[in-house]
């Protein structure tokens, strides 16, 4: 199904979250110190990670939770898939995981004829639209309530019906899957414990009804101790919808009498980034979406303008460490305002990086590239060729502007006059 993002509706729920985030932030006194604590947290972690991880490890296979390691989504998947064939699996509840979608799970499942189900009430919105997350924490956030009865084949679109109507037929599948995948918020090393953190409570039933629990985790999921934990999960909520705490946050320790909990930790080119100066900081993301609702961008365009699985100034940067040819000009897509930086829990510079990146794109750029940005150059330092074009831009046809930036929007109307027409007119 193809549902086209409205820019005005995309722009006025992102403020409101946003809102509710600098509301939740100024009931803390002490938000900035927490904050820069975080992040001094997390540099500390990262420096230290590979101690981390093999304290996390020894503690977690100590508390009987059997640990894999893959080191990109291949591996990922492969390891997924055997142990679901281990314990003759066929169906799958699965919350909310952006690791998954950046291994692309569900499709190599799918093909292979498992059935997985998105529990989260957004995922499970976007999986039956066939469409991917929008946005890591809101993953239907560009779909309207009309659009979502369309979806699920509805006449009435009252959210609480809508919700009621998700929630009878997710039960049904809570009761009949073999296997319950989950992401991980957060791994405590001096516990070998993880926590998952939901509103819905999803992940907590799935792996409750299940006997078999697949926990995956990127390496940077790490944190040292329980009383870091404390500083995560109260700039967590906060940051990502102005909440005092996550619904439910839920630590796993060891496995309940009869059941399993595997764990993979994967590195899919995170190692890459560990020792540079300029980029390792992003590392520290906890996932929290609060630099997507504050963004100009963002908030316009939407999550699936972007060619990277995880959008917004933090995909931005992320994936471009990744590949900075398929996804580099993804640092252009920034008016450098810097509010991204301002709002980061854990205080990335993201708007510097995606500077520097713009750096590393531009003496990576193809040729072709260059040929359009030498022409555009050309355009802007010539004022009448400019002032020309632009008054032809109001006819541009819609199939042009639906090449760029456009492909899941409704196209924005342009003004009858320009801003500098209407300028010289007052
Ligand atoms: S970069 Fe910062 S603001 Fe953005 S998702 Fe990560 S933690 Fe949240």
């Amino acid at each position: 199904m193809r549902v086209f993002n409205d820019d005005k509706w995309l722009n006025e729920s992102l403020s409101f979250v946003r809102e509710k985030r600098d509301i939740a932030s100024k009931k803390l006194d002490n938000w900035e110190q927490l904050r820069e604590l975080a992040s001094n947290i997390k540099a500390h972690t990262i420096t230290h990670l590979d101690n981390y991880l093999e304290e996390f490890e020894a503690k977690a296979l100590a508390n009987g939770i059997k640990v894999h390691w893959a080191v990109d989504a291949k591996e990922h998947n492969q390891i997924v898939e055997s142990i679901l064939k281990k314990h003759n699996a066929k169906k799958i509840v699965k919350s909310k995981s952006m690791l998954t979608e950046e291994c692309e799970l569900n499709p190599y499942l799918e093909n292979r004829g498992y059935e997985v189900i998105d529990t989260d009430l957004g995922e499970r919105i976007v999986q039956l639209a066939k469409q991917r997350p929008s946005h890591i924490v809101l993953p239907a956030i560009h779909l309207k309530k009309e659009q979502v009865a369309t979806i699920f084949n509805e006449q009435n679109s009252d959210a609480t019906y809508l919700t009621n109507v998700a929630r009878a037929q997710l039960r049904e599948h809570f009761e009949s899957s073999d296997v319950a995948i989950t992401g991980v918020n957060f791994a405590v090393a001096s516990e070998g414990a993880f926590v998952v953190c939901t509103n819905e409570g999803n992940a907590d039933l799935g792996t409750s009804l299940a006997n078999v629990h697949i926990a995956v985790m990127g390496i940077e999921k790490i944190i040292p101790n329980m009383q870091d934990l404390g500083v995560f999960l109260t700039l967590l909520a906060r940051s990502a919808t102005g909440q005092d705490i996550t619904t439910y946050s839920s630590i796993f320790k060891k496995p309940s009498k009869g059941k399993e909990i595997h764990l993979i930790i994967v590195d899919n080119g995170r190692s890459q980034m560990l020792g540079s100066e300029k980029f390792e900081g992003a590392l520290k993301c906890i996932r929290c979406g609060a630099c997507m609702n504050t963004c100009p961008v963002f908030r316009r365009v939407g999550g699936h303008e972007y060619n990277y699985v995880i959008p917004g100034p933090i995909g931005s940067n992320l994936g471009s460490s990744r590949n900075i040819e398929k996804y580099g000009k993804l640092a252009f897509a920034s008016t450098l305002c810097g509010s991204c930086t301002a709002v980061c829990p854990v205080k990335i510079n993201l708007h510097e990086q995606l500077v520097a990146y713009r750096g590393v794109y531009k003496l990576n750029v193809k040729e072709s590239k260059d040929r359009y940005y030498k022409l555009t150059a050309k355009i802007l330092a010539k004022p009448k060729i400019y002032r020309s074009l632009m008054k032809l831009a109001k006819y541009m046809p819609h199939w042009l502007y639906k090449r760029a930036w456009g492909k899941e929007r409704v196209a924005p109307k342009l003004a009858k006059k320009s801003f500098k027409d209407y300028y010289e007119s007052l």
